[in-house]
């Protein structure tokens, strides 16, 4: 970030008073630019023992696979950002379930958060991000062309929760972060 979003003026890094990180403030207005994670949400939509997968149009990781997923915005639950997800990319409507997995993907500072789901009709297609969307059974899914170790994590919790006959949530966290980042 160069400029302030305020007044357009340049910005520098400081630790405001009070504060114990650096920020971007602005040199002129004072505005303090606070960086904090964004929410990624996601389901686990299943139907007669198979999984909803999209293979990604989009960057990053275009024509891998991956469960609907997405930013959260503003105004709606997690839940609803879930099931609003699956409509947009996978034009599939679900219904949103327990929790599956929270993700800490640090280096690209954001949360993860995936939901069970149940997919009560098999009526899907691609929407707009997804070159296509298949129901795959257990068996048959690619995980090697999986496209975010977040949601590799959330697939294998899935089928082995479904397994034990159980519904538990987990934790998780990824750091690909280089080194010298951590100490600075
Ligand atoms: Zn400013």
């Amino acid at each position: 970030m160069n400029f302030c979003e305020k007044c357009g003026a340049p910005v520098q890094l400081a630790v405001p008073a009070g504060d114990h990180l650096s920020r971007h403030v602005c040199t002129a207005c004072g505005h303090i630019h606070y960086r904090n994670p964004r929410l990624v949400v996601g389901c686990v939509p299943e139907h007669e023992q198979r999984i909803l997968l999209c293979r990604r149009a989009i960057e990053p990781r275009r024509g891998y696979w991956t469960v609907p997923a997405g930013f959260m915005e503003n105004g709606e639950t997690l839940q609803q950002a879930a099931a609003r997800e699956s409509a947009e990319e996978a034009l599939a409507e679900v219904t949103i379930g327990s929790l599956l997995a929270i993700v800490h993907v640090l280096h690209a500072e954001q949360v993860h958060v995936f939901f069970r789901a149940q997919l009560p009709a098999a009526r899907f297609a691609a929407g707009p991000e997804s070159l296509e969307v298949a129901l795959v059974a257990p068996r048959d899914i690619p995980w090697d062309d999986i496209a975010f170790r977040s949601t590799d994590f959330a697939l294998r919790r899935y089928l082995e929760d479904k397994a034990a006959g159980a519904e538990p949530y987990h934790f998780h966290s990824i750091d690909q972060r280089p080194r010298a980042e951590h100490a600075g």
